[in-house]
């Protein structure tokens, strides 16, 4: 048997050694839920947990809710794993962050124990990223630098099918804002400038030009203020999009099209137009091919058996922006669940234990391609190489 077989069994029985632990960690975070950038009780739980493993943990990093943890045996290789732990508002762990911090700690506490085997040199950072869901915690660490020493990344997600290759839009979320004129509605509508019909003009322009776009593009708003009275000419007046395309590039295109449609109505009503970016803007994922064949290599050997071709319905997320700057992957793996991500019924397949064979299956997997890189610098060298193509 090859080191990396040998150190794969290594992991996979130290990860069944922990099931009890690991379905604590997701159960625990499942009924504490917290939204963007509040989840101190998941922060506290998971970094006590690394700590206590004897990870090198980097608290409140750079932001109070996000933190990194090094397991390191000599120099090498570093390998990192991502995990989220940010709930939905209303309906709790309806994105099952929950399972990816289950699985997260528990690919972490195999990788451990085969570093700590002493047959590999090479090092583990666990990254903690906060608020998935819209405030881009990942794009904050980014920018401070946490991700600067890692060489691959790997995190995964729960959904509806396993999928490795489930591709992610860019994305930007834009608020646009008219300013008008207040006035009596009826004594003296002709001395206002009406906010709330820039805001219509806009919405019915974005809604025409959407026959236009291409199919994989996505634009959707909604009016966040309308005005006060139906006897006051509304003064200002406001709305939220979400712009995605499949690139970066493409997404800006879009945006462009956006704010024309936008300035129009400002153009057309005499109102003043607004327009900010709200939170970060999220990259497409990029897959490592090199990574993502690992993975379903290894998913074989634990019976798993991941879906060829990438769905219609996709998402966006921060992980985009950790993919344009190191080789990383993000596969989903199912769990039984009545119903999609951000719904009750996944709320509710998030805690069930139906949910514990697909997490711990996945903890594995993560694991186990870690240690395919760990073992052999020229593996690193072809996800480096695959990274420079995709690029
Ligand atoms: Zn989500
Ligand atoms: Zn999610």
């Amino acid at each position: 048997m090859g080191l990396a077989e040998k150190l794969k069994h290594t992991v996979c029985s130290e990860v069944d050694k922990r099931l009890a632990e690991l379905n604590d960690i997701s159960e625990k975070i499942w009924k504490n839920p917290e939204l963007c950038f509040e989840e101190i009780y998941a922060h506290d739980l998971l970094t006590d947990i690394l700590e206590k493993e004897g990870f090198l943990v980097s608290r409140k990093t750079p932001i109070p809710t996000a933190f990194t943890a090094v397991y390191k045996n000599g120099d090498g290789i570093n390998a990192g794993i991502v995990v989220e732990y940010d709930a939905l508002p209303g309906i709790g762990h309806a994105c099952g962050h929950n399972l990816i911090s289950e699985a997260g700690i528990g690919a972490a506490l195999g990788i451990k124990a085969a570093l700590m085997s002493g047959e590999i040199s090479g090092q583990l950072t666990v990254f903690g990223t906060p608020a998935e869901e819209g405030g881009g915690g990942k794009c904050i660490m980014i920018q401070h630098g946490c991700f600067d020493d890692v060489d691959f990344c790997i995190m995964a997600h729960p959904y509806v099918e396993d999928i490795i290759y489930h591709p992610e839009l860019a994305f930007e979320h834009i608020q646009i804002t008219y300013h008008g004129k207040a006035s009596h509605a009826s004594v003296a509508p002709w001395l206002g400038l009406n906010a709330l019909d820039a805001v219509v003009q806009c919405y019915n322009n974005v809604s025409m030009m959407r026959q236009q776009m291409l199919p994989e593009c996505r634009v959707h708003g909604i009016i966040t203020k309308g005005g006060e009275k139906p006897n006051i000419i509304p003064q200002l007046c406001q709305l939220e999009y979400f712009v995605r395309g499949t690139t970066d590039e493409q997404r800006d295109e879009l945006k462009k099209k956006v704010l024309a449609c936008a300035q129009a109505a400002s153009v057309s009503t005499g109102c003043k137009m607004e327009q900010k970016t709200l939170g970060h803007p999220y990259s497409n994922m990029l897959i490592n091919n090199c990574l993502a064949k690992l993975f379903e290599q290894n998913g074989l050997k634990l019976d798993m058996h991941f879906k060829e071709n990438p769905p219609n319905m996709v998402g966006s997320t921060d992980m985009g922006n950790v993919s344009h700057l190191k080789p990383s992957i993000h596969p989903m793996f199912k769990i039984p669940t009545a119903g999609a991500n951000h719904t009750v019924a996944f709320t509710e397949a998030a805690i069930k234990p139906e949910a514990q064979d697909p997490t711990i299956k996945i903890a594995k997997c993560m694991a186990m391609t870690a240690i395919d890189v760990l073992c052999d610098r020229k593996i690193l060298d072809a996800v480096n190489q695959d990274f420079q193509n995709n690029s």
